[in-house]
This record gives structure tokens, sequence and C-alpha cells, in this order.
């Protein structure tokens, strides 16, 4: 069993902590939300006060956090981790983040003597309590290797995409057809509804057609169809809006960068920038049916 510092603990990170804690490992946890501390500490973990407190005489660094900057910020420049973990550790951030800061970040790392992937997930908050998650790898071989049995205690998928940097490369491929599907799915609630269609009847139908995807059967839209779905509790939990909308950013650049084309991608892009600005950036990425649907 290994000693590990877990930091940010929020949507993701608590019940991934928690799966860690459950498999025996020992976790130093830091969160800047001291009610997300206090759940972990509920569940096992010890407290530290700061983050340079919680990588303290561990051997694996976990950070699960919103986004490029907070993870530069956690571990680069004088006060970063990176002049604070034991040579020889490793690291694994599981944030979705720039590749380019993933890669930075690595490249720092490796000039420490530090092993380091980026293995941002996929499977949402239910996949992180249940421990399915799909961990998405760049790094080398070796040190993916060493991970592999941590990785294993939170998820069920583990895929090594190529070196550092790719993990986060596949992950915005992803959730760029998250985006796109999630929006369009409640498109065609909306246009169902709006003809006097019974929402649930068209999602089961749905479902088992070619149009099913997981927003029609895991995370529907439209409020009432399933139970557990972010939308029949007022789309609070789940994935945020302004995630959906910094991770489409990030596919923007990555395509500007490399000269692809995105067009729906881009489109999408702006629809969850609108739902922000609607005032609801912070319920999950599913409320942007809420642009089409005065009644969701
Ligand atoms: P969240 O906002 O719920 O949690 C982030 C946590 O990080 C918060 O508790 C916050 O207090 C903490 N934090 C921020 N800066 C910190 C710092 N410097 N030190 C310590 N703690 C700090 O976000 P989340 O939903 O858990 O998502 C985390 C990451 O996982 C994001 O990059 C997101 O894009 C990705 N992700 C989320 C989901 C999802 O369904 N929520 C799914 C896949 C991937």
């Amino acid at each position: 069993m290994s000693r590990i510092a877990f930091i940010g603990l929020g949507n993701m990170g608590g019940p991934m902590a928690a799966n860690l804690l459950k498999a025996g490992h020992s976790l130093q946890v830091f969160d800047l939300v001291p009610a997300a501390v206090a759940a972990a500490v509920a569940a096992g973990a010890s407290a530290a006060a700061t983050a340079v407190e919680a990588v303290n005489g561990v051997e694996i660094v976990i950070s699960m956090l919103p986004a490029s900057r907070h993870v530069e910020g956690l571990y680069l420049g004088e006060g970063g981790l990176l002049a604070n973990i034991a040579p020889g550790a490793l690291v694994i951030d599981s944030s979705t983040i720039a590749p380019a800061s993933s890669k930075k970040i690595a490249q720092a790392a490796a000039a420490r003597g530090l092993s380091m992937i980026d293995a941002p997930v996929s499977g949402g908050t239910a996949g992180a309590t249940a421990g399915t998650l799909t961990f998405i790898v760049g790094g080398d071989e070796a040190t993916l290797n060493r991970a592999r049995p941590i990785l294993e205690a939170m998820g069920r998928n583990v895929f090594h995409v190529g070196a550092n940097g790719a993990g986060q490369v596949a992950k915005l491929c992803n959730n760029m057809a998250l985006g796109v599907i999630m929006a369009v799915t409640g498109e065609a609630l909306a246009l169902g509804v709006a003809h006097g269609l019974d929402s649930s009847v068209l999602s089961q139908m749905m479902a088992v057609s070619t149009g099913r995807s997981w927003a029609t059967e895991v995370c529907n839209p439209w409020p009432g169809v399933l139970e557990n779905a972010p939308a029949s509790r007022g789309y609070s939990g789940g994935f945020g809006n302004d995630l959906m909308l910094k991770d489409l950013g990030l596919a923007a650049e990555a395509a500007i960068g490399s000269g692809a084309s995105i067009p729906l991608g881009e489109l999408a892009r702006n629809l969850y920038a609108m739902n922000s600005k609607a005032g609801n950036g912070q319920l999950d990425f599913s409320s942007v049916v809420k642009l089409v649907a005065k009644d969701a």
C-alpha cells in the first residue's frame, strides 16, 4: 500500500480519494475548501494545512484541479510542489488541462528527478464514485506501469495514448464529441416536447435507436427522465457547464495549433459560453438545454 498526497477534492477528486482509501492506501489531502477536506478526513484521510505539507514523505502525488492555471500554479514556480516532492516520487495529474501545460510540467518534473503522467479521466462523477473511470494516459510506459495499480483502484479502463500531453489531447477529442452530442440531444428532446411528445418515451426510444448516446441514457438533459441525472436535481453536481466550456476552448486552441477544422466543436463552445452568460455556468453542462427549452 502506498502513501499518497491527493490535492483537489471536488466533485471528482473527493470520490476518487475515497476509493483509494477503500483500497487501503494512506492519504494526505489538501483542498482550498475546508468542507471538502473534512469529508475526506471522515473517510479516513489525514488533513494537510497546505499542498506542500500534503506531499511531505509521500511516494505518489495525485492532483485533480479545475484548469491549467491551477495545475501550473500548484506545481511550478518558487513555492511550487515540484521543489518539495521527494526525488523518485511519481506524479499523476488527472485534471483536464492544456496539452502544452501537461508537457511543461512533466519536463519540469523530469528535471527534478520526478516521473509524471497526465491521466485525465472520463466517466463523470458517477464513474468517480463507482471506481469505474477511464484513465487516458500520456507519458512513458515505465511510469504508467508504476501508476497502473493506483489508477486501477479508481477506474476500470486505462488507455496509454502517447507521450506526455497526449492524454490531454485524447481527452479533449472525447469531450468535444460529448459537448456536441449533449447540445443536440437537448435540441432533439425540446423539438419532441414542443410537438407534445413525452420526454421519457422519446428518450427510451432514442436509447435503443441510432440517436443513442451517454447523453440520452446516463446523463439525460431533460428533468425527470432519469432519476439520477443532474437534470432531475436542478442540474446540480455532475460536470459543470464552465468546465465543458474550458475543454471546448482547449480543443479550439489545439485545433488552431494543428490546423484541424472543428466547426461543430466551435459552435458547441459558443453554446456553452451562452449558457454560462445566462447564469448557468456552475450547473451541470446538460443545462445547455435551457437555451432551447424554457421549461427544462
Ligand atoms: P471541482 O471544481 O468540483 O473540484 C476542483 C477542486 O479543486 C475544488 O474542490 C477546489 O477547491 C480545488 N482546488 C482548486 N485550486 C486548488 C489548489 N490550488 N489547491 C488545492 N485545491 C484546489 O471540479 P471537478 O468536477 O472535480 O473537476 C476536476 C477536473 O476534472 C477538471 O479539470 C475537470 O475538467 C475534470 N473532469 C471533471 C469531470 C466531472 O464530471 N466533474 C469529469 C471528467 C473530468
